[in-house]
């Protein structure tokens, strides 16, 4: 524990604040709805950038949840995708400022503040001013873990390493990780962005001196990684995943055409495939088109949130598909026909298909999604990779190869599909444990506010 004293002040005024970017905002607003609706009497400031604050500001939420905006002074959503170096650094030195007046002006006084880690000077804020901070850890508790044993990679010449070339080494000595190849851990530790990488780490190691760590993840899903860090930290950790119940941050954003679900029920059970390949990223125009091509040609139905290239998608494929811009996601995971979730393997998204009960085609691309990636289809097992990332490139996955491996994976019928479908539903069971009143998670979350409420109303 770190050393901050609190002063019993009256009531408990919390402030959110999110990293500004859908993947970190939605599992904030996630904790935040769930500390409001478990404790009546806190009041929470959800601070966003201008630039969201249009994007959530309408959302329904519980009364003693507020809004309050800072400045854009960052890059917009788009920036981020097309400069994410770029975007990072400015998160990391152009906001403060403006955050820091925002606290001078809030009423009543801020008690507490639970912050993004990758917002890397929260931490340093709170403790200048004596202001408890949890750090809402936003990936999995095996990239933490990963992140925070850099120096074995060094010791063990795995740091730096060409993965072109040497991707197939295998990587056994991350305590809490089961054994991984190079090529699957986070890219930040070979993609060359060094910038982002010590942001990363830099993330890691602020949580060291926050008072709480909170895990988007839940304990079952990643025990060996939870024993690890509860070994390693001196500060209490929480895991109190997976973050549900979903934020739709689509609402003003987009039109609220709920086309999508009725067309849903039009279709058979289990039959639909759900792709979406990420909120921000997007891979090279000659993979799409072959990503494209192989899905109609599998005579696979599928539901295809795309931004803007959705158009190519459009033709020729009459009933048996349907593309759209924007979903309720978790809504759409939960549904019936939905048979399996072509994913980017975002952290948010992975648990959501493991709250969803569903198989995953994972296609992942940059930071932590590659191990997301792996530990759904090696660790948990209720998944097909895409593609293995091959040693020496050639890393475009052919029309072909698309088309057969969807028949494959929506085969509910096969010995394989009903095996992957099995473990998908067994996972979904332990998730709900862990979130049921008496569960990990659960009493994770309450452990925590009697932590955060001691010396206040
Ligand atoms: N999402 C959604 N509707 C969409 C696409 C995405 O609600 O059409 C949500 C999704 O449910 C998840 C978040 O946006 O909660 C994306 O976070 P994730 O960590 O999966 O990926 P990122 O976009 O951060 O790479």
């Amino acid at each position: 524990m770190g050393t901050v004293k609190l002063e019993p002040i009256a009531p408990c005024h919390l402030v959110a604040l999110p990293y500004p970017g859908r993947g970190h905002i939605n599992p904030m607003m996630n904790l935040c709805k769930l500390l409001a609706s478990k404790k009546h009497d806190l009041l929470i400031t959800f601070v966003v950038t201008e630039e969201w604050h249009g994007f959530i500001g309408a959302d329904p939420k519980p009364d003693n949840i507020r809004f309050a905006m800072v400045p854009n002074v960052i890059p917009s959503e788009l920036g981020r995708a097309k400069d994410f170096p770029g975007f990072v650094e400015a998160v990391c030195t152009k906001l403060q400022e403006p955050f820091e007046l925002l606290l001078d002006r809030l009423e009543p006084e801020v008690s507490f503040i639970v912050a993004d880690p990758f917002v890397v000077w929260a931490v340093r804020v709170g403790n200048k001013r004596n202001i408890a901070v949890a750090s809402l850890w936003p990936m999995s508790a095996s990239v933490f873990s990963t992140l925070h044993h850099f120096e074995l990679l060094k010791e063990n010449g795995h740091f730096p390493a060409d993965v072109s070339v040497r991707g197939d080494e295998v990587i056994d000595y991350i305590p809490g990780i089961s054994t991984t190849r190079l090529a699957d851990l986070p890219t930040v530790f070979y993609d060359d962005v060094q910038q982002v990488l010590n942001r990363a780490l830099e993330a890691v190691s602020s949580t060291y001196k926050a008072q709480y760590l909170i895990s988007t993840s839940f304990y079952e899903l990643e025990p060996h990684a939870f024993d690890t860090l509860r070994a390693k930290l001196s500060s209490p950790v929480y895991p109190i995943g997976p973050s549900i119940p979903h934020f739709e941050i689509s609402k003003g954003a987009h039109d609220n055409d709920l086309n999508y679900l009725h067309w849903l029920d039009s279709q058979p059970k289990s039959s639909v495939m759900y792709v979406s390949l990420g909120s921000f990223l997007s891979v090279s125009n000659a993979q799409m088109d072959e990503i494209i091509a192989g899905v109609k040609n599998s005579g696979v139905r599928f539901l295809w949130v795309a931004r803007g290239d959705a158009s190519k998608l459009k033709d020729g494929v009459g009933d048996m598909g349907l593309v759209v811009p924007w979903c309720d996601q978790l809504g759409v995971l939960c549904h019936s026909s939905i048979g399996g979730f072509w994913s980017h393997c975002g952290w948010n998204s992975t648990q959501e298909a493991v709250y969803a009960g569903l198989p995953v085609l994972t296609f992942p691309i940059f930071f932590d999604q590659i191990p997301n990636g792996k530990q759904i289809v090696e660790d948990w097992k209720i998944g097909y990779r895409v593609k293995k990332k091959k040693v020496g490139g050639g890393d475009i996955v052919t029309r072909e190869e698309i088309a057969e491996l969807l028949q494959r994976f929506m085969d509910v019928e096969s010995n394989e599909g009903k095996e992957v479908r099995k473990r998908a539903k067994q996972l979904q069971e332990t998730c709900q444990g862990a979130i049921a009143k008496g569960g990990s998670s659960d009493s994770n979350l309450d452990a925590f506010i009697k932590n955060i409420s001691r010396g206040y109303s």
